[in-house]
C-alpha cells in the first residue's frame, strides 16, 4: 500500500512550501524509500505553459514534455527523481476531463457535483502516481494557503483520503509562517493557530508543524505552538530563513523530522542517512570564493523566480568551478534604451536565458553582440542561442533585417524560423516541441569537451529553430555546429570558432542541473567566466576538510 505524505500551506503564501517539500523528498530519499512528488495547482489554467512568467514564474519542463510548476524543478533537484506528467495536477485538468466524462454520458443522468466527482478525479489522480511510478511513498503538496476557496475540493479530497487509508499510512504537514513584531522583539504564533483552526474546521488535523520564521524560535515558543495547535511537540519544527536553500533538509534532519515521519508512517528504512555530500555543498557556499560577475539580460528579470532553474544551474556550476557568482539582472528592453550598459560591461559572462514574443529581443540581440566582439563568455538557452544566431547573421550576412520569423514574419533573411511541424497549428497549450530529444555531439567541439560523451537528452520547450538554409554561409565565418539531432535535421547547439566560449543550445540544459551534478554547460561557461574574471576558482570536492564539512543547524 502506497503511504502519503501531505503538505499544506498556512498563514501566508511564499514561505517556502515547495522547498520544505523538496527537503522531505530528500529526507525520505536518503533512507532508502522509492518516492514521487506531486504538486496540486487550484488555478484552472490546464498547466503553466500558457501562463506569463510574470502570473506564475518559471515553466518547468519534464522529460516527458510536460509543463509544469517550478516547485517541480525544486523536487527534481533535491531528489534526483526524474518526474512525470502525472506528478502536477490542476484544477483545470479535474475540470476538465470530469466535464468529458459528462459529454461521454459517463455519469448516466446523474447531477455532477464537486463533492463526489471532482472529489473522486482528485483521489483517482493523487492515486494515479502510485501507480504510474510505483513509489511506495508519495509528498503530495497542495498549492495555495489553507483558506483560500480555491483550494477546498483539493482540502476535501485529501481529508476523504485519510480516512479511506487511514491515520497510520498518511501524514498531514502543514507549513506555516511566525511573523516577528519588532516593536516587542517577538514571534507571533496565533496566525499559526488560526490556520491550524481553518484547516481542523475541514476535518484536517496536521501531524507535524513546520514554522517558519526569520528568527530563532524559543523552545518555550515550541512548545506553546504544540499545545494549540494539539501535535507532539517534536513535530513543531522551526526553519530558520536560509540563504543557501540546500541546507533546508539538513535543518529539517537535525531535527529529527525524518525520522519521525518514518516512524509515523509504519516504515523501515533501508539505507543511514549520507549527508556527507549535502555538507560539503552547503560548507562550499558559506565558503569565501573568488567573486565573478554574469549577467542575465531577460525580460522578466523584476521576478527573480522567472529563472529559478538559470539561477540554480549558475549555482550549481559555481560551486562546483570554486567561484562566487554575483548575478547582475538585466532588462533586455531597457538595454535597447542605452541603459543596463555598464552593468553589462562590469559582467565576467552573459547569459541570454529563454523568451517568446519580440519584446526586448533587440537588447538581446545587442548583448550577443558585445559578448562575441569583446570576447566575453556567452551562454544562450534557447531564445539565448537564437539572439546569438540572429546576432551571428546579421554581421556575416552584412543586413540588419536578419531575423527570426518570431519576431518579422517579413525578414529577408530568416536565419531562425519556425519548425515545419509547428506550421498550421493554432492552439497554444502544450502544442511546442517540447521535452527530451536526443542529441548527437560533434567532436573537437566545445560542447563535446564540456560533455565528454558522443550524444546527449536534453529537454526541449521551442517552436522556433536554426535555418538550415544558413548552416553553411554562418559556418564559412566561423559557426560551429557542436550539437546536431541524430537525423541531421535540427541544429541543437551553435558555437562561435574564434572565441574564448560563445555558445547557445536551442534546449534548456537548466532544467537537468542538480546541485551535486553540475550541468556540463554550465561548468564549462563558468570556468571560462572565471578564466575571463582571472580567478581561480577551487572545487568543493577538493577543498572541504573534514572541520569544514559540518554544519550547523
Ligand atoms: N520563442 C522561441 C521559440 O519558440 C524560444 C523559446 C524559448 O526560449 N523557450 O522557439
Amino acid at each position: 500500500m502506497t503511504k502519503y505524505i501531505f503538505l499544506t500551506g498556512g498563514v501566508v503564501s511564499s514561505v517556502g512550501k515547495g522547498v520544505t517539500t523538496a527537503a522531505l523528498g530528500k529526507l525520505m530519499k536518503e533512507r532508502g524509500f522509492e518516492l514521487s512528488i506531486q504538486k496540486l495547482d487550484p488555478y484552472i489554467n490546464v498547466d503553466p505553459g500558457t501562463m506569463s512568467p510574470y502570473q506564475h514564474g518559471e515553466v518547468y519542463v519534464l522529460d516527458d514534455g510536460s509543463e509544469t510548476d517550478l516547485d517541480l524543478g525544486h523536487y527534481e533537484r533535491f531528489t534526483e527523481a526524474r518526474l512525470s506528467r502525472v506528478c502536477n495536477l490542476t484544477s483545470g485538468q479535474i475540470y476538465s476531463n470530469v466535464i468529458a466524462q459528462e459529454r461521454r454520458g459517463d455519469f448516466l443522468g446523474g447531477t455532477i457535483q464537486v463533492i463526489p466527482h471532482i472529489t473522486n478525479e482528485i483521489k483517482a489522480r493523487i492515486r494515479e502516481v502510485g501507480q504510474v511510478t510505483g513509489a511506495e511513498l508519495v509528498l503530495v503538496e497542495v498549492g495555495g494557503t489553507v483558506g483560500d476557496i480555491e483550494s477546498l475540493p483539493f482540502l476535501e479530497a485529501l481529508r476523504q483520503m485519510r480516512s479511506e487509508i487511514g491515520r497510520e499510512n498518511s501524514v498531514f504537514v502543514h507549513v506555516t509562517w511566525l511573523p516577528y513584531i519588532g516593536a516587542t522583539g517577538e514571534l507571533k504564533t496565533k496566525p499559526t493557530q488560526h490556520s491550524v483552526r481553518e484547516l481542523r474546521s475541514i476535518g484536517i488535523s496536521p501531524d507535524v508543524i513546520v514554522a517558519r520564521s526569520d528568527y530563532p524560535v524559543a523552545e518555550s515558543l515550541r512548545e506553546k505552538i504544540a499545545q494549540f495547535c494539539g501535535v507532539e511537540p517534536k513535530a513543531v519544527i522551526p526553519v530558520i530563513t536560509t540563504d543557501i536553500l540546500y541546507e533546508v533538509p539538513l535543518r529539517l534532519e537535525a531535527q529529527g523530522l525524518g525520522d519521525y515521519l518514518t516512524h509515523r508512517l509504519g516504515l523501515t528504512a533501508t539505507k543511514t542517512p549520507d549527508w556527507s555530500e549535502w555538507e560539503r555543498l552547503v560548507a562550499q557556499e558559506r565558503r569565501d570564493r573568488p567573486r565573478v560577475r554574469v549577467a542575465i539580460v531577460g525580460k522578466y528579470v523584476e521576478l527573480r523566480d522567472a529563472y529559478m532553474s538559470v539561477r540554480e544551474a549558475v549555482r550549481h556550476a559555481s560551486l562546483a568551478v570554486g567561484v562566487e557568482t554575483e548575478l547582475l539582472w538585466l532588462h533586455s528592453a531597457e538595454l535597447e534604451k542605452g541603459k543596463g550598459w555598464e552593468d553589462l560591461r562590469r559582467a565576467h559572462g552573459i547569459i541570454v536565458p529563454g523568451g517568446f514574443d519580440h519584446r526586448g529581443i533587440e537588447g538581446k540581440i545587442s548583448a550577443a553582440r558585445y559578448a562575441r566582439e569583446s570576447q566575453i563568455p556567452y551562454l544562450g538557452l534557447c531564445l539565448g542561442m537564437q539572439a546569438m544566431v540572429i546576432e551571428f547573421g546579421r554581421h556575416v550576412l552584412g543586413s540588419e533585417d536578419t531575423n527570426s520569423t518570431e519576431f518579422d514574419p517579413h525578414t529577408p533573411h530568416p536565419v531562425i524560423d519556425l519548425l515545419p511541424e509547428q506550421r498550421g497549428i493554432g492552439d497554444k497549450g502544450g502544442t511546442m516541441r517540447l521535452g527530451l530529444y536526443p542529441c548527437d555531439l560533434v567532436p573537437g567541439t566545445a560542447a563535446q569537451r564540456a560533455y565528454g560523451v558522443p550524444s546527449i537528452e536534453e529537454r526541449h520547450r521551442h517552436r522556433f529553430e536554426f535555418n538550415n538554409t544558413y548552416r553553411e554561409i554562418l559556418a564559412e565565418h566561423g559557426m560551429v555546429y557542436s550539437g546536431i539531432s541524430p537525423d541531421g535535421k535540427l541544429v541543437e547547439i551553435a558555437e562561435l570558432a574564434d572565441h574564448p566560449f560563445m555558445l547557445g543550445s536551442q534546449f534548456h540544459p537548466e532544467f537537468l542541473s542538480r546541485p551535486n551534478r553540475p550541468h556540463p554547460l554550465f561548468r564549462a561557461f563558468i570556468e571560462s567566466v572565471a578564466e575571463r574574471a582571472e580567478v581561480k576558482g577551487r572545487p568543493a570536492v577538493e577543498r572541504a576538510s573534514h572541520s569544514e564539512q559540518r554544519v550547523e543547524s
